[in-house]
């Protein structure tokens, strides 16, 4: 490929979102003064002209935001708090009311303790943590879970974490990139198509989008999230999967008592956050909002389909998103662990319906790392994908480590790490050691009406 300067032209496939922004970010910050954002759906803010992007991984209320203790996420989780609280984009987002990290299950308490203990020995994250081995000490920092059924609780309290304003993080970023001048393309102009290649040497020398236009650059970045396999053949290293979500409204009142609780996380049942106020478009309809999700292998979505690079229909697990089919919800059983997560955090709430379901989309590799790395057979064409399910914590960070990649500077264990890895697919397990994922097409009780839009 051409040498890399500030003046190469880079297009951010999936600009707006999480890895995306994160990395034009890191690029402007950088000095590249020649990006690119294509992408279906804008940034919150632009949403009156696109339509409400439910799409993104990033697009949500809320999200956990803490230390990891897996792979890169781990090592840069100080960059990353640190931003969180310091960097004046993120650090009104970002809510530092603590998270509970708990399971019953006796083999899951080992995996947390152990966790624990690898935390612990690191000096600096050591001070904020503390194991909470009974239901007294965890109604100590958790009050509001005194009705709860806490049979068997053990977990890990972490002072120094707590939920982010998705939404407006990522908002937060998009208006950023427009004061470094950033170009962006969004709606049908925006989706990609297909890359751009020259046939004499294979390189990727940009992009096109859906209405046939081309868009030429020194730099190609898919930052696709859960599309990605569907728009590019990658091997089988990524699968992508849904993951639940419902809203339980709350009134005023409700909503005060449960201000500022704790994030609680158990990996058998689920987690939630404390009501949040949702302002509305429409008069009169701004309401109080807790946000919870089951915990789950995730379900997959098997079509045939023809990403580029692929000489055949191929099986891939594809996304349907929320955006193209907004009266979709959750599957029947999905809906019961939902249920199960009210019952067991909220039993004040038990018989309350709720007013809002939907299923959110990532995509998994075997070893929940990343898959950032050039093409093996289009120089110029660079994945950014292999969230796992655990990569909006890294909004603030995770672009600098892309940003490495494009210039070099990632060292060689990390791009190891990170390398194009084939045969390692996920489809047989969940790259989180769990067991096989449900198919969508399995499942009843999650599609409704004929209302296909964007997608
Ligand atoms: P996304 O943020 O999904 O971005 C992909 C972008 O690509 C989107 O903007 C999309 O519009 C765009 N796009 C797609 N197709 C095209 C196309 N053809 N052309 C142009 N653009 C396209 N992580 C945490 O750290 N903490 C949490 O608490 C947490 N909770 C989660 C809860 C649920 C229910 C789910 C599903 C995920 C959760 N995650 C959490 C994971 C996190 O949301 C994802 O890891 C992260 O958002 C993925 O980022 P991404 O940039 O890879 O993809």
């Amino acid at each position: 490929t051409t040498p890399l300067t500030h003046d190469s032209a880079i297009i951010i496939v999936g600009g707006a979102g999480t890895i995306g922004s994160s990395t034009a970010l890191h690029l402007c910050r950088r000095g590249y003064k020649d990006i690119t954002l294509l992408d279906i759906y804008g940034f919150p803010s632009d949403y009156s002209t696109y339509g409400p992007s439910q799409s993104a991984g990033a697009s949500d209320i809320n999200k956990i935001i803490g230390t990891s203790n897996s792979g890169t996420r781990g090592e840069i989780s100080e960059m990353t708090m640190d931003m969180w609280r310091n960097d004046p984009v993120f650090k009104n987002y970002y809510h530092e009311v603590g998270e509970l990290s708990a399971a019953s299950q006796p083999e899951h308490i080992a995996d947390l303790r152990k966790s624990y203990e690898a935390k612990s020995s690191n000096r600096i994250k050591s001070k904020d943590l503390r194991w909470l081995g009974n239901r007294q000490e965890i109604l100590a920092h958790c009050p509001h879970l005194a009705n709860g059924l806490l049979d068997g609780w053990q977990g890990i309290w972490n002072e120094k974490a707590g939920w982010g304003a998705a939404n407006d993080a990522v908002d937060s970023v998009g208006r950023e990139l427009r004061k470094f001048g950033v170009k962006m393309v969004f709606g049908q102009a925006g989706m990609f198509d297909r890359p751009l290649i020259d046939e004499a040497t294979t390189r990727c020398i940009g992009v096109i989008t859906k209405d046939g236009r081309k868009h030429h650059a020194d730099r190609v970045v898919m930052a696709t999230g859960a599309w990605s396999p569907g728009l590019i053949d990658l091997a089988g290293q990524c699968v992508s999967k849904c993951w639940i979500v419902a809203h339980l409204e709350l009134s005023e009142e409700e909503a005060r008592r449960y201000k500022s609780i704790p994030v609680v996380y158990n990996e058998e049942v689920g987690f939630c956050f404390e009501p949040r106020f949702i302002r509305n478009h429409e008069p009169g309809k701004d309401r109080w909002i807790i946000k919870l999700c089951d915990e789950f292998p995730g379900y997959t979505r098997f079509m045939e389909t023809t990403p580029f690079g692929a000489e055949e229909p191929i099986e891939v697990s594809v996304p349907r998103s929320h955006s193209a089919h907004p009266t979709d919800t959750v599957p029947e059983e999905g809906r019961r662990r939902l249920r199960r997560v009210v019952e067991v955090m909220l039993p004040e709430f038990k018989e309350r319906e709720f007013v809002k379901s939907y299923m959110c989309w990532c995509t998994d590799t075997a070893d929940a790392e990343w898959l950032f790395c050039q093409h093996p057979s289009y120089p110029g064409l660079y994945l950014a994908t292999g969230d796992s399910g655990h990569s909006f914590v890294t909004l603030p960070s995770a672009g600098s480590q892309v940003v490495d990649l494009l210039e070099g500077k990632a060292s060689a264990e990390r791009m190891r790490r990170w390398a194009w890895r084939p045969g390692q697919g996920d489809s047989e397990g969940t790259g989180r050691g769990g067991i096989a994922p449900k198919d969508l097409n399995d499942l009843d009780g999650w599609a409704h009406g004929d209302d296909e839009r964007a997608e």
